[in-house]
């Protein structure tokens, strides 16, 4: 477990860009955090450190984008998803690095136990950023 401050959005997206390295397809990472608080952000910065130098929209609508880094990345937000089944983001789970933001519609459906989790809180005017079972 990791814990850090981050002041400001610029800062956000460097730690997306240094924490890019630590994915291989096949991961899950969870992110938790209430909205606004920089979780979209932060992948934006992990999408840019994998070299993805176009637009990272917020999926809210259309569930998950999938982009074809290297690793290849699957960014899901489930914030409105009771239930994922019949989404089609299983079938990402071995072969993408997998971000998924209100990830809750996964548990139950979706083996929890090995995934990472980053957790960003509003702290001042920054944020506080949780890492666990992520090696940098
Ligand atoms: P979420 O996906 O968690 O809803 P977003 O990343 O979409 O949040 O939005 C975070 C907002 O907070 C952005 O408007 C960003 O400019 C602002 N912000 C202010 N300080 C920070 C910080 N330290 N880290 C990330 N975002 C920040
Ligand atoms: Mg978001």
């Amino acid at each position: 477990m990791e814990d850090q401050f981050v002041a400001t959005e610029a800062d956000m997206l460097s730690l997306g860009e240094r924490l890019a390295r630590a994915f291989v397809a096949g991961d899950l990472v969870l992110f938790e955090g209430e909205l606004g608080a920089g979780k979209t952000t932060l992948i934006r910065g992990i999408l840019h450190g994998l070299g993805w130098k176009d637009a990272v929209r917020s999926p809210t609508y259309n569930l998950f984008s999938v982009y074809d880094t290297v690793p290849p990345v699957l960014h899901a937000d489930l914030y409105r998803v009771a239930n994922t089944a019949g989404t089609g983001i299983e079938d990402y789970l071995e072969s993408h690095v997998c971000l998924v933001e209100w990830p809750k519609a996964l548990e139950g459906v979706v083996d929890l136990d090995d995934a990472k989790r980053i957790s960003i809180a509003f702290e001042g005017d920054g944020r506080r950023v949780r890492l666990s079972n992520i090696n940098l």
